[in-house]
């Protein structure tokens, strides 16, 4: 899923917990479990891990991290009666996996390692099994998926 994405659901989830460690945790997990949802996405990282197309990979991957930031500037600064302390926890625990990998692929520590192989385990439940849709119709979905998790932020 786009960072952006789990950004949304991370600010869903802990504006619905009780606390900052639940709102982390929930958010790790939410980022575990939306990334089952076939997305499109699959290709691009075993295009990267090949070398193929990695300038493109790593320009999609930049332009989704903006995105995040700036949806996370905005939850800061328009949302109302947000409990900063419990939304920074739950987007951190959101967006942890992902910089987990990333992490994983400057150092094979063997936490990192596993880890790694527990995302993916996840992350390729459904596409290994059945599909995965094309890049554009997960775009597509995550843009709608965005769009209803702003309404609900809100
Ligand atoms: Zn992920």
């Amino acid at each position: 899923m786009l960072i952006a994405t789990h950004v949304a659901v991370g600010a869903v989830v802990a504006q619905n917990s009780p606390t900052a460690f639940w709102a982390f945790v929930l958010g790790f997990i939410s980022h575990l479990l939306i990334d089952m949802i076939p997305h499109g996405d699959a290709h691009l990282y075993k295009e990267y891990k090949s070398g193929k197309k990695m300038k493109q990979a790593l320009a999609k991957v930049s332009f989704d991290a903006l995105a995040a930031v700036m949806l996370v500037a905005w939850i800061f600064a328009y949302v109302p009666n947000v409990n900063a302390t419990i939304i920074a926890w739950g987007l951190v625990g959101s967006v942890l996996p992902d910089l987990l990998v990333g992490l994983c692929e400057l150092y094979k520590h063997p936490w990192l390692e596993a880890f790694h192989r527990v995302h993916f385990w996840f992350h390729n439940y459904f596409v290994d099994r059945k599909k995965d849709m094309s890049l554009k119709h997960g775009f597509v979905m995550q843009a709608f998926l965005l769009a209803i998790l702003v309404k609900v932020i809100v």
